[in-house]
């Protein structure tokens, strides 16, 4: 119930836009199209996702010859649901840790001011609470504030945290890290990355030496590397899901802030053009506020 409460705004927002979309109609024409394109588009989901799932609901249009707008709210569902099917495996209750893989790391990317820092924490803590023993590196060097705020979280969670000073090599910190990790006996390493965007050469180069040199610890370090995105940026979080995937090969995403946006059709949107699983979503700044993405929940929540 609490990802009820936290997509509470996406959720009245798309299902209250769609209802007054069909209001007085009963069958699906192209006035109804017409708006739910709108309606799509105007909730994130992107240009390209939004065609698509037009597109099916045309061609039911087009076969059955009639689609009432009462069967509008489940076919929507079945088409959303569709589509994040392709890249999510279906109710995880929790992201399993693989326990052959040990160290397990993590690699954490995205632009400041996403949530990052404070996704690493509710992970850290997620993990914990689960039994992992977990070990953070704090790699983003370019700011002094991104090293101290991922202290504040290893304190608040309890778990041992690796850094340097700032402006020292982020590559340097990630070696010492898995080091640390491997002496401990750790189970995951989430490794915090800096979130420039100023140059994709620049970006790539560094994400390419950070993994370099894990490799010299864990040689098949990074076992995944999470972009997190800000969920009420929209256009902006496709942008940099076009950016990350182009300087490294994501593996995961996690999409946050989703508590307080009315577009989470971001989440669609992202995973169907970038085919990339989303993992875990944001749903406020509590500790406790991060869930394994559950594509039923996520599409129930746009619906109910
Ligand atoms: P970073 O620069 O990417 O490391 O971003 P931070 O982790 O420092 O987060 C930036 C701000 O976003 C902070 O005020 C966080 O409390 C807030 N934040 C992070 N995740 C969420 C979320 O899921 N929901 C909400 N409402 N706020 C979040």
């Amino acid at each position: 119930e609490s990802l009820d409460k936290g997509l509470e705004k996406s959720k009245t927002s798309f299902f209250s836009k769609l209802s007054k979309a069909v209001v007085g109609k009963s069958k699906v024409d192209d006035e109804v199209l017409d708006n739910l394109e709108e309606i799509l588009v105007s909730s994130d989901v992107g240009v390209n996702t939004t065609l698509k799932i037009i597109e099916r609901i045309e061609a039911r249009v087009e076969r059955d010859k009639y689609l009432g707008t009462d069967e509008l709210n489940r076919i929507l569902r079945e088409e959303i649901a569709g589509l994040l099917s392709e890249n999510n495996s279906d109710n995880q209750a929790q992201f399993n840790i693989p326990k052959e893989t040990k160290p397990y790391v993590i690699m954490v990317v995205g632009v400041n001011g996403v949530g990052k820092t404070t996704t690493i924490g509710k992970l850290a803590y997620q993990l914990k609470s689960a039994g992992y023993k977990v070990v953070l590196g704090a790699a983003d060097t370019f700011r002094a504030a991104a090293i101290d705020q991922l202290q504040v979280w290893a304190d608040r969670v309890d778990v041992p945290i690796v850094r340097q000073q700032m402006g020292s090599d982020p590559a340097s910190v990630a070696f010492d890290t898995l080091q640390s990790a491997v002496a401990q006996d750790a189970d995951v390493v989430i490794i915090d990355t800096a979130g420039r965007l100023h140059n994709k050469v620049n970006l790539m180069n560094e994400l390419s030496k950070v993994k370099r040199v894990m490799q010299k610890v864990v040689g098949d370090a990074p076992h995944d590397v999470m972009l997190v995105l800000d969920g009420s940026t929209g256009q902006n979080a496709f942008e940099q899901a076009k950016q990350f995937t182009a300087a490294t090969e994501v593996t995961s995403l996690t999409v946050t802030k989703l508590d307080g946006t009315a577009k989470g059709g971001v989440v669609i949107g992202i995973s169907d053009q970038f085919k990339i699983p989303v993992r875990y979503i944001g749903v406020g700044e509590g500790i406790q506020d991060l869930q394994v993405f559950n594509k039923f929940e996520f599409v129930d929540s746009f619906f109910k």
